[in-house]
């Protein structure tokens, strides 16, 4: 639970984060048309929300599987050490593989996930991430698909918490210390 007061600004609303979801399962129904061996892996906690409705515009034979990697604990920064707290339940070898990933800041959660999924040898593997702050990068790594380009701000909802708070939200937003 947050310790501090704090109020949040809406940044994207639900409607505007349905419209891009729409786009996005049809560039990614044109990428792996044909397929009929796509695993999507969701990673747990901050994607739930954004592979749930994903998955359900996505017009593909699909498996759904979930990670979770260690990453922000109750703080509002990265660690910069990823540990696998989940693995996978089923193997990937030869499969087609879609991660699933809410936020891309530092880059080093997804590129060691990556990295990880990739000595497993998929057939083809892909990243999506709802959201990309580009100004945080600290390592090589970019999603295959973004949904939304946002600024250095700590944002909630969506899947997305402070503090485990606020996943619930509908649309994104940014926490203001009040
Ligand atoms: P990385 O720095 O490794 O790219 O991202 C680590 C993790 O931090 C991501 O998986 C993402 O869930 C989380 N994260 C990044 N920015 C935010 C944010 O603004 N709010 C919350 N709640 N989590 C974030
Ligand atoms: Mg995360």
């Amino acid at each position: 639970m947050p310790e501090r007061p704090y109020v949040i600004d809406e940044l994207i609303s639900a409607k505007t984060i349905a419209a891009r979801i729409e786009d996005l399962s049809r560039e990614i129904a044109e990428e792996f048309a044909g397929t009929d061996k796509l695993i999507v892996v969701g990673l747990l906690r901050g994607s739930f929300v954004f592979i749930a409705d994903l998955v359900r515009e996505l017009d593909l034979p699909i498996e759904v599987d979930f990670m979770e990697a260690s990453s922000y604990g109750d703080g509002m920064e990265s660690t910069r050490e990823v540990r696998i707290l989940k693995d996978l339940r089923g193997a990937i070898e030869g499969r087609d593989v879609l991660v699933v990933e809410d936020i891309v800041d530092t880059g080093y959660t997804l590129k060691h996930v990556s990295g990880l999924l990739n000595a497993r040898k998929p057939a083809r593997m892909k990243t999506i991430a709802l959201l990309n702050k580009q100004a945080r990068r600290e390592v090589d790594f970019n999603a295959d698909w973004v949904g939304f380009e946002i600024p250095d701000e700590f944002v909630v909802g969506y899947g997305i918490d402070f503090a485990q708070r606020n996943r619930d939200l509908p649309y994104i937003g940014t926490v203001r210390f009040t």
